[in-house]
């Protein structure tokens, strides 16, 4: 079996504003294309999602990392994301909440669910990885998900796409035209 100790993946190494292959990362950070296919799995945002090979910005990457080792790190209060621009725990506003839950398993009863939020304070779009039972408890303190609890599957992984593209509407929105 792989053993799965908790690398820290140093995502300073890539450059923010430069545009990177999985292959690309992989070689940069040391690390199996498959991890970051995984990651993408998991939320990472892809430049476009019908280009191959995906792109995905180095800024993004680092975003992606720091939360995620975040999310490892500190246990945040339930309603609490880790802000990587206030870089403080914060919450979302409450009419950007989501919740999605993934395939991937977490011990033996409960799935991985990715929430993610706008922060309150910065705006800055939120991810935390977390469980089907903390979503739960989320809920049951009075927090509402804009978005049901929808499955991803395995082959369509079409509601993490559309979700990508929402969080790129705004960044798009910008440099576009
Ligand atoms: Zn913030």
């Amino acid at each position: 079996m792989r053993t799965r100790k908790n690398r820290t993946h140093n995502g300073r190494l890539l450059k923010a504003k430069r545009a990177y292959s999985f292959a690309d990362i992989a070689e940069k950070l040391e690390t199996h294309v498959r991890t970051v296919q995984v990651w993408h799995k998991e939320g990472l945002k892809i430049l476009e999602d019908h280009t191959r090979p995906f792109l995905v910005m180095g800024q993004d990457l680092r975003d992606f990392l720091k939360a995620r080792l975040r999310s490892r790190k500190k246990p945040l209060k339930i309603g609490e994301f880790y802000c990587p621009r206030c870089r403080e725990p914060r919450r979302s506003r409450p009419d950007r909440l989501a919740a999605q839950a993934t395939q991937r398993r977490l011990g033996k009863t409960h799935k991985q669910v990715l929430l993610r939020g706008v922060c309150e304070v910065c705006d800055q779009s939120l991810l935390l990885f977390s469980s089907d039972r903390k979503a739960a408890e989320w809920t049951k303190n009075g927090l509402i998900f804009t978005e049901p609890l929808e499955v991803i599957n395995g082959s369509g992984i079409s509601s993490v796409k559309t979700d990508i593209l929402k969080g790129r509407e705004n960044a798009k929105s910008k440099r576009q035209k």
